[in-house]
């Protein structure tokens, strides 16, 4: 089984698209969306939810008011100013008089925890999102929705990365398909763990080169190979032919480039992957990229 995560250094590349479309074309495969902070893989996929679960991550303190004995030794402990003496809080938690803890500042550190004489104050860990086994018209998807506002995405990809993977052995399927996240940070070093290959997708600006190039020192550091593709490259020319250059000269391997092509987005707006939708160029362009991958 092939692992082969889909990247890119920023959002809005197309990296959904071309995951769409491998998707389509790969046979007997897993997919999986670990772009957990802005999932969109199910637009295209439109999964039938199997299986749902809680994920939970974090820790937030809780006040019990029947312990409570008012003292405010809290409020002065806290470096976050995440507890409040009566009145609303942000995140929702009691109105009225007595200590609450907002829980959007609530920072989780537990110091609180410690200070407090009665021992009114009690850790909780947070319900931080959800994670689920779906079908597809393309076969089986693991997914996620991190909640608004919550941390720990890279936990959130692993967890869904470890799903996909025990799904695809179960079936004994032949890939593991990822939507990854954009960007360096934390769900995308996630994402990368165990894969055979990453496909990191750029447009044809200098932002975009700068970008691309940034995530591939990240492959490169994880022993990761990567495979670039240059997606819309002919709404700069100029540009994209810098690109190739850089990565002739620098030893990047340029997989395939893809135009720009409106019928990209008329297949997004049906919930369809380009390659279900009507015939353009840009479909065999993508063909040919997987098929360079599966060589
Ligand atoms: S330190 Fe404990 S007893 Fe004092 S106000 Fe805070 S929660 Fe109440
Ligand atoms: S856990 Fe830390 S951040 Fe949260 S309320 Fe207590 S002291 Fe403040």
């Amino acid at each position: 089984m092939k692992q082969i995560v889909v990247i890119s250094g920023k959002g809005g590349t197309g990296k959904t698209v071309i995951t769409g479309a491998f998707a389509a074309l790969a046979k007997n495969k897993v997919m999986a969306d670990c772009d957990v902070d802005a999932a969109d893989l199910h637009l295209l996929l439109q999964p039938r939810i199997k299986e749902r679960h809680d994920f939970r991550s974090g820790l937030s303190a809780s006040i019990d008011k029947k312990i409570c004995r008012q003292c405010g030794k809290c409020i002065a402990a806290c470096r976050f100013s995440a507890i409040k003496r009566g009145g609303s809080t942000s995140g929702g938690d009691a109105i009225g008089d007595g200590f609450v803890i907002d829980r959007i500042s609530c920072e989780g550190c537990a110091f609180c925890s410690h200070i407090c004489p009665v021992g009114a104050i009690k850790m909780e860990e947070n319900l931080a999102g959800e994670w689920f086994i779906s079908e597809t018209r393309f076969g089986p998807m693991v997914h996620a929705k991190l909640g608004i506002a919550e941390e720990n995405s890279g936990k959130l990809v692993s967890l869904v990365r470890k799903k996909a993977k025990e799904v695809a052995e179960n079936n004994n399927c032949d890939w593991v398909i990822i939507d990854g996240a954009p960007g360096i940070g934390c769900p995308v070093i996630a994402s990368l763990s165990g894969i055979d290959y990453a496909v990191v997708v750029t447009e044809p600006t200098l932002s975009g080169l700068h970008d691309a190039l940034r995530v591939i020192e990240v492959t490169e550091h994880f022993n990761v190979p990567s495979r670039l593709v240059i997606n819309k490259y002919d709404l700069n020319p100029d540009m994209s032919k810098k690109i190739e250059e850089h990565c002739a000269k620098n030893g990047i391997s340029l997989i395939g480039k893809v135009r720009f092509d409106k019928t990209v987005v008329e297949a997004m707006v049906e919930g369809k992957t380009i390659m279900e939708y009507k015939d353009t160029p840009v479909k065999d362009e993508i063909c040919s990229i997987w098929e360079k991958l599966q060589a």
